[in-house]
């Protein structure tokens, strides 16, 4: 059994040049220079949900366009192995739940097996997230340097499950983080380098839609285009708090009585507790016309995404942890109005007031909602600035960009970027 392969289509990196500066594509190439014809693995649990996924269907066309013998597999798991990827997930998250003997013995024999089924030679092994962290451990000899590359928020880990996971990430010769705060300490980590993630403005995802074009696709899904929308988009994760965004909605109706609210949540297939939320979010809605939960099942893709993202008065993120939140760049990134939790990598890309409002509670929601439909122009000109802070700082072509400087970095070769990368290491 070979690990599964991702087929991620063609991109050319020389598209990106009328968004990305001049400075920015000219580092990019010097880079790629000394690393052509190397070869390149990601590693991950799912192809489909979640911001792992959305980076990597951009992120390795883009580096086999610089040269790079690029590969995405995903690791075969099944449902007793996802349920333990969850509650160590959550758990890296701040939840209580540990693992059991048994869990652990579980995760440790899936990421054995697929170790075992990793084939061939490569100079980086990228491992994205916990589910594969300890492949290294059985499949050292199949990558020359091995990244482990954190999506998550791991600043107040439960420290049993930590602690479990530690000896494999110190496997590793390098650990990359979204942000400082993240690094766990008293861990026994590889160098930890330090950046954000970002999205891809040519993706179907983020592409440019006309207001008419996206109004004409949410049509489609039954939202009254006359009347006003918010919309969450999220996994049905209860980090991302979608019965709190009904919550909030609520109490926005009574001020906006004409409001309607979608809820946009995919289904991961690594992901078994979405189910159960899905099911309780559809209750708490309890059956009101004016709420549409919408998913893949509804055959809401990425450009359907872009479209409800585009269409919305205010896009709301009312996250209660977040490792970065593509969504909230997603949306800045379309000049929409922002309402996310004041969590995680969601502050470092929202200034509360001014390019958008951080909330902490369902009434902090609902007022800034509230605010923005009062004043449509003023969130207007906030989100103007917020697209221009996610264009210096969260697309796609300065993700490549440090991936490139890590390479050079771990190959010994220095170079002004990986100096750079050196000195903001944690
Ligand atoms: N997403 C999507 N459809 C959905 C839900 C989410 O395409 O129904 C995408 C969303 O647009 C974003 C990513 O999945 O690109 C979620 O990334 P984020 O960092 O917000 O959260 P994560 O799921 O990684 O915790």
């Amino acid at each position: 059994m070979q690990l599964q392969p991702v087929n991620v289509g063609h991109k050319a990196l020389a598209d990106y040049a009328t968004i990305a500066s001049r400075g920015l594509m000219d580092q990019i190439r010097a880079l790629a220079e000394p690393l052509a014809g190397k070869r390149v693995l990601h590693l991950s649990a799912t192809a489909f949900g979640g911001g792992v996924a959305e980076i990597n269907y951009t992120l390795v066309p883009l580096m086999r366009d610089a040269g790079l013998e690029t590969d995405w597999r995903i690791i075969h798991g099944q449902d007793e192995f996802f349920d333990v990827t969850k509650t160590i997930h959550n758990a890296l998250q701040g939840a209580e739940r540990s693992l059991t003997p048994e869990q652990q013995e579980v995760f440790r024999r899936y990421n054995r097996l697929n170790a075992e089924a990793l084939e061939g030679e490569y100079d980086f092994v990228i491992v994205h997230d916990p589910q594969p962290a300890a492949v290294v451990e059985d499949a050292r000899s199949v990558g020359q340097y091995w990244i482990w590359r954190c999506h998550i928020d791991l600043s107040e880990p439960n420290r049993e499950v930590l602690d479990f996971l530690a000896p494999s990430i110190a496997r590793h010769d390098a650990a990359v983080f979204h942000r400082r705060q993240y690094v766990p300490s008293g861990a026994p980590l590889p160098p930890a380098y330090i950046w954000p993630p970002a999205i891809d403005p040519l993706a179907p995802k983020n592409m440019a839609l006309s207001a008419e074009d996206a109004s004409y696709i949410v049509d489609q899904f039954g939202i009254d285009v006359e009347r006003p929308l918010v919309t969450q988009v999220s996994r049905f994760d209860p980090w991302k708090d979608p019965i709190g965004v009904i919550d909030a909605w609520r109490l926005v109706r009574k001020r906006h009585p004409e409001v309607q609210l979608a809820l946009v949540g995919s289904m991961a297939h690594d992901d078994p507790e979405g189910w159960d939320l899905y099911t309780r979010t559809i209750e708490a809605a309890d059956g009101d016309p004016d709420i549409y939960i919408l998913s893949n099942l509804n055959n809401v893709g990425s450009v359907e995404v872009n479209a409800f993202q585009v269409h919305s008065a205010a896009v709301v993120q009312k996250s209660v942890r977040e490792g970065f939140g593509l969504t909230v760049t997603e949306a800045l990134w379309k000049g929409r109005p922002v309402v996310a939790g004041r969590v995680g990598g969601i502050v470092d890309q929202v200034q509360d007031g001014e390019t958008g409002f951080l909330v902490s509670s369902v009434e902090e929601c609902a007022d800034a909602i509230s605010a923005i439909l009062d004043d449509p122009e003023r969130a207007r000109l906030m989100a103007r600035k917020g697209k221009e802070h996610v264009r210096a700082n969260f697309l796609t072509p300065r993700l490549l960009r440090d991936w490139l400087a890590l390479f050079n970095l771990l190959a010994g070769r220095e170079t002004a970027e990986s100096k750079q990368l050196l000195a903001s290491a944690a």
